[in-house]
């Protein structure tokens, strides 16, 4: 017999992970607080409470997705939770996680913390690749990996209740980075006659031959100690050649605005005497030292 699973939270990814557990069997109940979107659900098989204490009651496995840490605390506010386990796929800060796990602990139960690395169109889909982040309670993590892995994979990152948290918005972040490369890429090319849609592999391939080898030396970089490149293009290299970055965005009408502050970093650490190492050292301009 499957494991049954209860879930708060019936958005956009609530809906898909209630889904998935029941075409894969496992008895569901839910809530929401708009009781409206669990109509189809209910149609489908799952058990709808009429309260999140009464959906909390019906299983061990408790399951949250709502919109942020704030309607997690108003949806379980006074709801009775020892003995729960309870999993928070809700997204949080690192901070917002950890207060939650220690809340959680206080009323007596069990809690893993999740950060969602999929849209709802991909959960139910293994191919699709989705998966979670989860950090805090490893036997609790253990004790339900094959009924969490329903939906989407499962990735624990460590007892630190922030761990998952942490994780996700770093990934996101660098996609964001990733992203603003891309925008000032485009917009490089938007006054010229260059299909978007033929440059836009050329710019793919190029953002992922980059990232595989340049990420893991950053790693090893940072791991131990020694920034030092063996590669032509140090970072005195590097900043030598911006001017040609900022000029050729001027000729093109295109705001510096993003790719500027990454080169004022660039700056920054070769004014220091770092102009034989990679861009490793601009990791460490942006941690603040108090
Ligand atoms: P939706 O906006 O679709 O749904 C929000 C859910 O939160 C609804 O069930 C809503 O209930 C509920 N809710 C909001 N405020 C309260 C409150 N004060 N009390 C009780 N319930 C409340 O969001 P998603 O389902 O898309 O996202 C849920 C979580 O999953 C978020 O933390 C999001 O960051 C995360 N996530 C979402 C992804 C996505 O692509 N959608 C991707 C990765 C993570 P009601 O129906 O009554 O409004």
């Amino acid at each position: 017999r499957k494991t049954p699973v209860t879930l708060l939270g019936l958005g956009a990814m609530g809906t898909a992970l209630a889904r998935a557990w029941l075409a894969a069997g496992h008895p569901l109940t839910v809530w929401n607080r708009t009781p409206a979107r669990a109509e189809a659900l209910a149609a489908e098989g799952a058990k709808v409470a009429d309260s999140a204490a009464g959906a909390v009651a019906a299983s061990t496995l408790v399951v949250v997705c709502l919109l942020d840490d704030a309607s997690v605390e108003t949806a379980l506010d006074g709801v009775g939770l020892t003995g729960k386990d309870l999993v928070n796929l809700t997204t949080t800060t690192p901070a917002q996680a950890r207060a939650r796990a220690t809340w959680a602990e206080e009323r007596g139960a069990r809690y893993l913390d999740g950060g969602i690395m999929a849209v709802p169109p991909m959960v139910g889909i293994p191919e699709a690749g989705g998966y979670v982040f989860y950090s805090g309670s490893r036997e609790l993590f253990e004790l339900h990996r094959e009924s969490l892995a329903v939906p989407v994979g499962t990735a624990y990152v460590g007892e630190d209740a922030g761990f998952a948290a942490l994780h996700d918005v770093a990934l996101l972040s660098a996609m964001y980075g990733m992203f603003a490369g891309a925008a000032h890429a485009f917009a490089l090319i938007r006054r010229e006659d260059i299909d978007p849609v033929v440059f836009a592999p050329l710019l793919g391939n190029w953002i992922k031959a980059m990232a595989g080898s340049s990420i893991e030396q950053t790693a090893r970089q940072l791991r131990n100690g020694d920034y030092t490149t063996d590669v032509v293009s140090d970072l005195a290299m590097q900043v030598a050649g911006t001017p040609t970055f900022l000029s050729t965005a001027e000729e093109q009408g295109v705001s510096p605005e993003l790719i500027a502050p990454y080169f004022a970093l660039m700056r920054r650490r070769l004014d220091v005497g770092s102009g034989k190492e990679d861009l490793t050292g601009l990791v460490d301009l942006l941690v603040r030292k108090d």
